[in-house]
Order: C-alpha cells, then sequence, then structure tokens
C-alpha cells in the first residue's frame, strides 16, 4: 500500500536530506513537491493544504542542530505531522467497545467494499484474541446467497452464525439475533447489514430500523480504500445517516493510491479502527498511525535518528544550563528556556508534579490564577527586550519597559511581575545549583 505516494516523497525527501544546509527556497520547493505528491495520492485538498502549512510552520520553528541535517529534520516534521493527521489526537486503533454481553456491532458499507468478509475477520479476531464468544448474523436479505456465504465463513473459523430463516426481514433477523445472543450467552453478536451499490435512501432507512432495535456499542463502516476520495464521501454520508463510531479500510494490501486514509480522519473525524490487507481471514491488523506514516514515508531510519538527536539536544540543554546556574547565572534567556520547557512539558501542572518539595509553591502558583497563558505571555516579554537586556534585565529602565510591555501587547504590571519572578527564581537556582548536580534542579529538568 501507498507505494506511489511513497515513492514520489522518497524521492522529494532523498534530494533534501543530501543537503547540508537547506533555505527557505529548497524547502518551499520541496513543499510543493509533497502537496502534489498528496493529491496525487487522492488526498483531499483541504487536508493537504492544512498538512503543508503545519509542516512549513513547524519546520520554520526548529533549532539547528549539527548531528543531523536540516533534510532529516523536516522528514521528521512530516512523519509526525502524517501521524498527526492519520490519529487525530487521541486513537485506540484496534479497540472496540464490547463490554456488557451481548455487546452489539452493526456492520455497513457499501456491496462489495468486503463487508461481509470483514465480519469474519473481526468474529475470528475477537474469539482468538480476546476470547468472545461470538454470534453474526447476515441482514442481507436482497442479494441471492448473502447469508449463506456468511454461513460458510462461520464454519470456516469456527464462529456460530444465526441460522436461516427464509422470507425474514432485514429487522425480524435482527430481532432474531439479539435474542439468541442473549439466550445463548454470548459475549458479541455481529449483525451483517445489507450492501448498496450507492448511497439508496429505502435501504438507509432499513439500517437506521436495525440501528434503533440492536442499539449498537458499535458500528462500523467498511469502506474500499482503493476508492480514494470516495471512500471518504462514503463515510460522510453514512455518519449522517446512521452515525458511525469507526471505519475499517479495506484492500490497503493493494497499490492503490491510498490517500483515502489520509483524509479519512481529517474529513470525517471518525477513527480507522482496522485495515483489511487481503482476502484471508487473518488479513485484518489494528489501524497504526506510527506505523502507516512510516510506510508511507519509508524513512523509518531517519525519523529514529531525528528523534535520537532531540533528546541529545534536551540533555546538552540541560547541562549547559545547570553549569550556569552553579555559578549562579540566571539571565532573562534562561528564565525563557525554562519557561519553554515548562510548556513542552505539559505545562505548570506537569512540571509542579515533578519538582520533589514543590507541593506548597503549587498551590500558591494555582491560588494565584497561574496557568498555561501566563508562561506564553512571559515568553512574549522576554522576546521583545533586546539581546543586552536579557542577559542583564537589570538594565531595564521605566521607559524601555513601557515599550518592551507594549511590544508584547501587554501591561506594564505584568512586566513587573515577569521580573519579580526572575529575581526570586535567580536566588533559588543559586541555592539549588549550590545543591550539587544530582539535586532537585536535575531532576526537574529531566
Ligand atoms: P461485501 O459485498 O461488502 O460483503 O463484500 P465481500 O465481503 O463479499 O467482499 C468482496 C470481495 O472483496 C471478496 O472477493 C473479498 O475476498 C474481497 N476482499 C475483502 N476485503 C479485502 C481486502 O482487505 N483485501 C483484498 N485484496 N480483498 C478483499
Amino acid at each position: 500500500m501507498f507505494e506511489n505516494l511513497s515513492e514520489r516523497l522518497g524521492g522529494v525527501f532523498d534530494r533534501l536530506t543530501k543537503q547540508g544546509a537547506l533555505s527557505d527556497d529548497d524547502i518551499k520547493t520541496a513543499l510543493r513537491e509533497v502537496r502534489v505528491a498528496l493529491l496525487e495520492a487522492d488526498v483531499s485538498l483541504p487536508v493537504a493544504r492544512d498538512f503543508i502549512k503545519a509542516i512549513s510552520d513547524k519546520a520554520a520553528g526548529q533549532a539547528v542542530t549539527k548531528s543531523i541535517t536540516p533534510g532529516q529534520q523536516v522528514v521528521k516534521i512530516v512523519h509526525d505531522e502524517l501521524v498527526h493527521v492519520l490519529a487525530g489526537d487521541n486513537d485506540n486503533a484496534g479497540e472496540l467497545k464490547i463490554d456488557n454481553a451481548p455487546a452489539p456491532i452493526l456492520m455497513v458499507g457499501l456491496q462489495g467494499s468486503g463487508k461481509t468478509t470483514t465480519t469474519a475477520k473481526l468474529a475470528k479476531r475477537l474469539k482468538e484474541k480476546q476470547g468472545k464468544r461470538v454470534l453474526m448474523a447476515s441482514l442481507d436479505v436482497q442479494r441471492p446467497a448473502a447469508q449463506e456465504q456468511l454461513a460458510v465463513l462461520g464454519t470456516q473459523i469456527g464462529v456460530d452464525t444465526l441460522p436461516i430463516v427464509k422470507g425474514q426481514s432485514a429487522v425480524d433477523i435482527a430481532k432474531r439475533a439479539k435474542q439468541q445472543a442473549t439466550m445463548g450467552g454470548y459475549d458479541v453478536y455481529m449483525l451483517d447489514t445489507a450492501g448498496r451499490l450507492h448511497i439508496d435512501e429505502v435501504l438507509m432507512d432499513e439500517v437506521q430500523s436495525v440501528r434503533d432495535i440492536a442499539n449498537p456499542r458499535e458500528t462500523l463502516l467498511v469502506v474500499d480504500g482503493l476508492t480514494g476520495q470516495d471512500a471518504v464521501n462514503v463515510a460522510e454520508e453514512f455518519d449522517s445517516k446512521v452515525g458511525v463510531s469507526g471505519v475499517v479500510l479495506t484492500r490497503m494490501d493493494g497499490d492503490g493510491r491510498g490517500g483515502a486514509a489520509l483524509s479519512m480522519r481529517a474529513v470525517t473525524g471518525k477513527p480507522i479502527k482496522f485495515v483489511g490487507l487481503g482476502e484471508k481471514m487473518d488479513a485484518l491488523e489494528e489501524f497504526h498511525p506510527e506505523r502507516v506514516a512510516g510506510r508511507i514515508l519509508g524513512m523509518g531510519d531517519i525519523v529514529s535518528l531525528v528523534e535520537k538527536a532531540q533528546e541529545t539536544i534536551e540533555a546538552e540543554q540541560a547541562e549547559r544550563m545547570m553549569k550556569r546556574f552553579q555559578k549562579g547565572q540566571f539571565n532573562m534567556n534562561d528564565l525563557k528556556q525554562q519557561l519553554e520547557q515548562m510548556l513542552k512539558m505539559g505545562g505548570m501542572e506537569g512540571i509542579m508534579g515533578m519538582m520533589p518539595g514543590m507541593g506548597k509553591m503549587k498551590k500558591q502558583v494555582e491560588d494565584a490564577g497561574f496557568d498555561d497563558s501566563i508562561l506564553k505571555r512571559q515568553i512574549a516579554l522576554i522576546n521583545s527586550m533586546t539581546k543586552r537586556e536579557r542577559a542583564n534585565p537589570k538594565l531595564l529602565q521605566a521607559s524601555r519597559k513601557k515599550r518592551i510591555a507594549r511590544g508584547a501587547g501587554l501591561e506594564v504590571s505584568e512586566l513587573n511581575k515577569l521580573m519579580k519572578m526572575h529575581r526570586q527564581m535567580a536566588d533559588m537556582m543559586k541555592k539549588m545549583g549550590k545543591m550539587g548536580k544530582g539535586g532537585m534542579l536535575k531532576k526537574a529538568m529531566g
């Protein structure tokens, strides 16, 4: 999967990583090529646009380091952004809500998307990986032999299917499945609804009625990953009509354009839970954004190289600071680094939690109404000071203070507070520095 996109991006990044120093133009050109590659892979235009914007913003704010080339850094940024686009903020791929037996899972999708196959693959997985007792039922009374197809798969994987009763409607079958699942002590029952060639009102109504009877814990939409942008449209339609809790992308074993995966999460907001990777019953995988991003880029080595380099940089920075503090040096640049570090470490909450003996101060800080937006404002204030002022805050006169505050769009009183805090911290740092390397400071900076 993703061969084409991967090759295209690979080419762009190969050129990039071979260069020692990158100009803005190099990055611009590379990003333009990335954008074209995304669009050709059928990633939707707004998604591609946001993607490029996020990357250029992050690339602009990168710290320059010796151990890796800027091109390698860009690859890492693209990788992280791919993961973000694929995963959204917090998904648990492959996790299904199937507590409270019997838990109903409703399977929906267009005809030929791989719905029946996926139903059986998933049942097998639940049985083998989670030891669940699963009952499958086909509600497809339109397509001849659809119910028999599921029964055959059931026999093959050793999962029960609801006995076929000719002439029943989908709603009747759903009721019967629910009853049988309850009486038979099943953990999960899966309803494989009738496929349709395209979104069709009558069949949608039917799915809605089935949904209302079963009250599914999960409604999984099965879409053919090869259909690209169409897959995303289908997902939006189904979600608006019946509500979808997750997506299964099938045929990701083919060398399709793969853009559906990239747009799916961003456009529909629905998590991809599984991917189908073949016709065999065990060709179903949890969806791992990291793995997929790695496959798209084909640059796993660079990604881990950059991660390591970044850790080293942070350790070196911490070491340098330690030395300064031990000498009793703590200027506005140091404070700024500390504030930035605090934001990175999860804000006030995070850092206070990590510093032993900070409980009391934490309470004071909270009582004073201190939150992370203050950190950002303080950084802005320091940014509007000159180099000399940062190195030696004592230089600041009233007129300069006014201008600095205005430069940051803030009041002088905020600047005064910042300066007071700096003095207090400088005192504290001096004391802590004397406590030696293994002291609180080292711990606080991780
Ligand atoms: P339904 O009409 O949505 O129920 O589709 P089926 O489950 O009958 O699948 C249609 C065809 O697609 C069958 O030949 C399946 O074997 C095939 N198929 C399903 N999932 C995958 C997949 O992930 N990869 C590949 N290569 N084929 C698949």
